[in-house]
């Protein structure tokens, strides 16, 4: 698939179907929905997108398991590393285990996947179950700013990631869809273009708010554990962010607020 005349009044997708038949469709608009590897950001020319990126410098290995899911979400924070579960239905859950960048899935065999599960989440009667998928996410972020180029709008991971801290990338994903399915109907229906001209900003403003909400969350449940990644000054401002969760209405308020 190729986007064409993105820049003109009338751009054009080309695609080879299954059978290696060319098609063009033209179109009004093209929405560039096509993940953080996709050809829609890469069609856009050099030099009229900036892009902001930040890598965390950890990653997590992610393990889909059909064991018993918690009542709650659950995060562990651990000297030996962060650690999660969430439910994936009423008998699957999925996890998360900090890890290191370098690491890979020969080192981590299912028995020391849920020995260190017990440990950083506290629970040496964790249910376990048949693991069902296993693989590493990078804890990096990427934005681009504009999220437009002419006639193209760049929708979900083709214009930003986040790391899962936070669980906002999809949520993000959704929320961009429907600022620009608005703006469509804008432009399309009233012949109005100004919803259009201000998806990038209206979209930014929350993709940014998102980040740093991730970025801080980050820093709170990994540092507050992990001794050797910040230094021990770090690991005290952690702490002294957790804390503030448990004792201050107002700051639990926000978190929740956050999250949700
Ligand atoms: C392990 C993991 C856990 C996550 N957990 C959460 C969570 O709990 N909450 C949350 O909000 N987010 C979570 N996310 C993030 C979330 O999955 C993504 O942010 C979201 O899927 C982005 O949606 P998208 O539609 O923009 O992109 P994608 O989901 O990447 O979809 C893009 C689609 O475009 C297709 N495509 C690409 N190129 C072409 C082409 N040339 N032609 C046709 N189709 C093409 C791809 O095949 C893909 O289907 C998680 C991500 C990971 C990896």
């Amino acid at each position: 698939m190729t986007p064409h005349g993105l820049d003109g009044p009338t751009p054009a997708v080309t695609y080879t179907d299954a059978d290696g038949g060319r098609h063009e469709i033209a179109c009004a608009y093209v929405a560039g929905c096509d993940g953080f590897h996709g050809v829609s950001r890469a069609s856009i020319p050099e030099g009229a997108l900036t892009t902001y990126t930040y890598d965390h410098g950890v990653a997590w290995l992610t393990v889909l398991a059909d064991a018993l899911p918690p009542r709650h979400a659950l995060f562990g924070i651990h000297p030996a590393g962060f650690a999660a579960q969430f439910a994936r239905g009423p008998r699957a859950s999925r996890f998360y285990l900090e890890c290191g960048t370098a690491d890979s899935l020969d080192e981590w065999g299912d028995e020391r996947i849920w020995e260190q599960l017990r440990l950083r989440l506290g629970d040496p009667d964790l249910p376990t179950g048949p693991i069902t998928e296993k693989l590493f996410v990078e804890m990096r972020c990427f934005v681009a700013d504009p999220m437009s180029y002419g006639r193209l709008f760049l929708v979900g991971d083709a214009a930003h990631i986040i790391t899962p801290m936070g669980g906002k990338g999809m949520n993000l994903a959704i929320a961009d869809a429907n600022v620009l399915a608005g703006s469509l109907r804008a432009a399309l229906r009233e012949g109005d273009e100004g919803p259009l001209a201000a998806y990038s900003e209206t979209c930014l403003k929350r993709v940014w708010d998102h980040q740093e909400f991730s970025r801080w969350m980050h820093e709170m449940m990994h540092e507050a554990g992990n001794v050797t990644l910040a230094g021990p000054f770090r690991r005290q401002l952690a702490r002294a962010r957790l804390e503030r969760l448990f004792a201050s209405d107002a700051a639990a308020r926000a978190f929740a607020d956050l999250m949700a």
